[in-house]
């Protein structure tokens, strides 16, 4: 008898074994878009399978309740399978569903929306539109942030590989726009060429963390930031001379100084090196000042299709009081403010409600007031004061809204409550909550922000309840 099956997991008999090799059919996905299949019925994760599929495999790690396997051979091959079109798609943690067609990767995360409202909403008969894909699902993103670091002897330039901070050098990234690679390859050279040292993270030691552009999707400018455990570059000059030489686009070069022994990319203190501390950017008619530490959606084009759907959900005549809650910079608001007698976004991020303001300004808005803090503490105040909305839209982070509010959203009543999700087990939580209280589900449109990527948004029409 092997070894394998004398391992009890719980009470059960574990049947594989670590490094050996099986065959298994694919028979699910998890919503991290990893294949799952059964051996005698023991649950065996496989990286880079599809439903469907039948491939071989060899265990790299065994637990009480399920193993994981590595994918060797694909011996019948789904017809969603397609070739990933990046050169480092097995390695680089970025994109993890592009050995999947467009059409079946859009279909997956339609799927993983309705499977989360029918299993944590327990809400049968929602309708779930198809995912709203994006015509050319490739370089859509205007951020990109490369990791700098040593490889052996060779500097490295690119992203992190999957779960560790290893860094894949890859000279082009299909999601990035191409200027952001070729300012990412004069930084690279300029590196290499005047031998600056790279920041270590084990060490704490060397200079340059990343290098970060931001570009401008409507407008094309672009901003090239270089994040330092340090206050100045040597050969400073040399640096904004190579870089505006090549690339006309640019407008703003920044030195972000970040000495701390953390893991979040970005310091406080910006120096300007060359041209402006901003760049310009549109949504729909809406201009935005961006700057380094900004927050700005990454995908501009998915996003003036979400915060559209969001705005024909608001069903919006001119008369209505609108409360856009966890507002962020105010996109949304200011997308509503054209359609609504009142809007009022909130936000508890002060930075964030600042940029705010400054966008509404520069767009000539004036029927948008924005507060900070958190949502269920300022709405619960606001109705207490006898100010209540007729519409409601929620974006609220990973975690979902918070209890306090929706119960108070209940009290309030308003005719319609606009949910924009960037989770769906969260947002099917929260479905289930009002669904309970005098609320119906109408629709649900999930919309694809980061192609490629096991991410999914959601934007939910919800109204009272009349029956
Ligand atoms: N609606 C914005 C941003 C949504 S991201 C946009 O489309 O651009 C979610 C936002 O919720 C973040 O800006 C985060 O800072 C904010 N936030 C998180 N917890 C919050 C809370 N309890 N109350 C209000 N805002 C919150």
């Amino acid at each position: 008898m092997s070894c394998s099956i004398l391992m009890r997991g719980g009470n059960r008999l574990v049947p594989v074994k670590k490094n050996e090799v099986y065959r298994i059919e694919i028979s699910g996905m998890t919503h991290e878009g990893q294949g799952v299949g059964r051996i005698e019925n023991f649950t065996v994760f496989v990286d880079g399978s599809i439903k469907g599929e039948e491939v071989e495999i060899k265990i790299i790690k065994v637990n009480k309740s399920y193993a994981v396997g590595k994918l060797l051979n694909i011996l019948k091959a789904s017809p969603d399978r397609a070739e990933p079109i990046c050169k480092v798609f097995n390695r680089c943690g970025g994109c993890s569903l592009q050995h999947m067609s467009a059409q079946a990767a859009l279909k997956f995360k339609t799927d993983v929306v309705i499977e989360n409202i029918r299993r944590i909403g327990k809400l049968k008969d929602v309708v779930v539109h198809d995912t709203i894909g994006m015509e050319n699902p490739f370089n859509y993103r205007n951020k990109a942030q490369y990791p700098v670091g040593q490889l052996k002897d060779e500097l490295v330039v690119g992203f992190y590989a999957k779960k560790s901070h290893d860094i894949v050098d890859s000279p082009q990234c299909m999601i990035q726009h191409s200027v952001s690679d070729r300012a990412k390859l004069i930084v690279k050279r300029f590196l290499e060429d005047n031998k600056i040292s790279v920041y270590d993270e084990e060490t704490g030691k060397g200079l340059v963390r990343h290098v970060m552009t931001r570009r401008g999707f409507n407008t094309g400018e672009l901003m090239v930031v270089l994040v330092l455990n340090g206050k100045s570059l040597p050969q400073q000059n040399k640096l904004v001379r190579q870089l505006t030489a090549d690339i006309p686009e640019i407008k703003s070069i920044v030195l972000n100084v970040n000495t701390a022994n953390t893991n979040i990319i970005l310091g406080n203190r910006n120096i300007v090196v060359f041209g402006e501390e901003t760049i310009t950017d549109y949504i729909g008619r809406f201009k935005f000042k961006i700057s380094p530490l900004s927050f700005f959606q990454v995908n501009p084009v998915q996003t003036e299709v979400l915060y559209n759907k969001a705005l024909e959900y608001a069903g919006l005549t001119g008369e209505e009081t609108v409360f856009d809650l966890y507002c962020g910079i105010g996109t949304i608001s200011l997308f509503l403010s054209e359609k609504a007698k009142k809007v009022y976004g909130v936000e508890v991020v002060e930075e964030a409600i600042r940029d705010a303001k400054e966008n509404a300004k520069l767009n000539g808005v004036d029927n948008v007031e924005f507060l900070v803090g958190e949502a269920e503490k300022i709405i619960p105040d606001m109705y207490q004061k006898g100010i209540r909305a007729d519409v409601v839209v929620v974006d609220p982070p990973r975690k979902g809204c918070d209890e306090v509010l929706l119960d108070t959203l209940v009290s309030m009543s308003p005719e319609r409550i606009v949910y924009v999700s960037c989770n769906p087990a969260t947002l099917a939580r929260d479905l289930a909550f009002l669904t309970g209280k005098g609320f119906q589900v109408v629709e649900v449109q999930p919309v694809d922000m980061f192609p490629w990527s096991i991410h999914v948004e959601s934007c939910v029409l919800i109204t009272r309840d009349e029956k």
